[in-house]
């Protein structure tokens, strides 16, 4: 029953598990864009396992595609070899520019950004690493260094251990605000004015991380420079145009690799490109990958050059399950579901629909201050002022959060302060879907002002 299992959760399982909604959510089922709870109900899910369940929940195909792979064969680890792995690595590859043909499969982000980091370390010589302040790239003990909330590190000794966090190039919240951004009627993000020429903002933050060469790292050398193309758990953070890009000449200029998350913005997510980095028109020498790429079933990977690969050695880098049968007959369905089904196009269209929705919005409650994103991966900044652009108050976004879901709309949440809807559902969600997850949340406002 509902009860026992609430029990079993708190004497059975590890506490830092904490479920989400002052009553929890137990799912017994899914389906496509819908969630169903232990009585049936349905609600749509507007974060997809965290930004995971990419071509919907139990889609047809990739589970026609596991019970056929289930039945031939499960596991070989990577001491023999087995078809699928090669034909999926094919599949993967193909999607990359340039040189970045050479995959290693692992099970999650944060081993995929562990094998990156000890990529760049070895390929370079260099130890240090930059990420951005407001970063999540994993919690393992490595990765753990990299992630740049406080929230989500424990003090353990030298966690920073060769790690530096650098400004978080943020047109929002960050200090430089985006002065050139508050120019548009409502101010967001995604309005920016700065036309085609690099953002205001984005070359003040520029500026900004030539100074941590100069003065931070020993002779100005660097082992790699961390980046997500739109800052997911961080709340949807959009960076300004061109900084991605001379951020990664600079860091290559002083003998660092530049290495590109896309645990949560690739495979279509953010609709214009299959891959997030795309979009601020630069290649990355490493590419991390997990979430999207395996539709809820556990599988990860790193997509670099045959030269930097190299640096591994010969067998000393192993995991036991990287890539293994399943998995990859689970990878390549979700590749072939995502074209047939042309997802990436859909998740432009409706979530431009859905950006443009909240906008509006956006206009009838001052408490919105910030619409942003791209294609479905889109962040509602929740704000007590406009002006100063002050978080709204824990207790009222728990609030609108909650009501949500009880009106059968699950969103997520993050951001530092926790202020951030995080909306990342299946990319096969439609407009009707859109027109009901925007009109409950307007409820949901509209309630909480009383
Ligand atoms: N990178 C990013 C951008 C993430 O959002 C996450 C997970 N939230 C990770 C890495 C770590 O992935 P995992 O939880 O699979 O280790």
């Amino acid at each position: 029953s509902y009860e026992q299992i609430l029990e079993t959760r708190k004497t059975h399982l590890t506490p830092n598990l904490q479920a989400h909604f002052k009553k929890p959510l137990v799912i017994h089922a899914g389906r496509k864009q819908w969630l169903y709870d232990h009585e049936g109900r349905r609600y749509l899910d507007m974060f997809g396992g965290i930004v995971t369940v990419s071509v919907g929940h139990c889609h047809p195909k990739v589970n026609q595609a596991l019970s056929e792979q289930t039945a031939k064969l499960w596991h070989t680890t990577n001491i023999y070899m087995h078809p699928k792995i090669h034909e999926y690595a094919e599949r993967l590859v193909a999607k990359f520019p340039g040189d970045l043909k050479a995959v290693c499969f692992v099970n999650s982000g944060s081993e995929a950004n562990d094998l990156a980091m000890l990529m760049a370390r070895l390929h370079t010589g260099n130890q240090d690493i930059l990420t951005f302040r407001n970063a999540y790239h994993g919690m393992s003990p490595y990765t753990m260094g990299l992630t740049a909330h406080s929230t989500w590190r424990y003090p353990l000794p030298g966690v920073n251990n060769g790690i530096l966090h650098v400004m978080n190039p943020d047109p929002y919240q960050g200090v430089w605000g985006g002065a050139a951004c508050r120019d548009s009627p409502v101010q967001t993000t995604r309005n920016c004015n700065c036309g085609p020429n690099d953002c205001q903002a984005g070359v003040q933050y520029y500026n900004e991380l030539e100074q941590t060469f100069k003065y931070s790292l020993p002779r100005g050398k660097v082992a790699a420079m961390f980046a997500e193309s739109i800052q997911g758990v961080g709340g949807t953070v959009q960076y300004p145009k061109g900084y991605l890009k001379r951020a990664a000449a600079l860091v290559r200029a002083n003998g660092g690799l530049f290495v590109a998350d896309e645990v949560q913005t690739g495979f279509g997510r953010t609709g214009e490109h299959f891959w997030g980095f795309q979009a601020h028109d630069y290649t990355p020498d490493i590419v991390t990958m997990a979430k999207g790429i395996g539709n809820g079933f556990p599988l990860a990977a790193v997509v670099t050059t045959k030269e930097i690969a190299a640096s591994l050695g010969m067998a000393l880098h192993f995991n036991t399950y990287g890539g293994n049968p399943m998995a990859s007959a689970v990878g390549i369905a979700v590749l072939d579901v995502i074209e047939e089904e042309q997802l990436q196009r859909n998740s432009l269209e409706v979530g431009t629909y859905f950006l443009n929705c909240l906008a509006e919005l956006q206009q009838r409650y001052e408490l919105i201050g910030d619409v942003r994103g791209k294609g479905l991966m889109i962040g509602v900044e929740l704000v007590s002022d406009r002006e100063t652009r002050a978080p709204l108050a824990a207790p009222h976004v728990l609030e609108i959060w909650e009501a949500c879901k009880d009106m059968g709309v699950l969103y997520g949440r993050g951001g530092l302060h926790g202020n951030v809807l995080r909306i990342k559902p299946p990319m096969c969600v439609n407009r009707a879907d859109v027109k009901f997850a925007v009109d409950v949340l307007g409820r949901a406002i509209e309630n909480s002002l009383g």
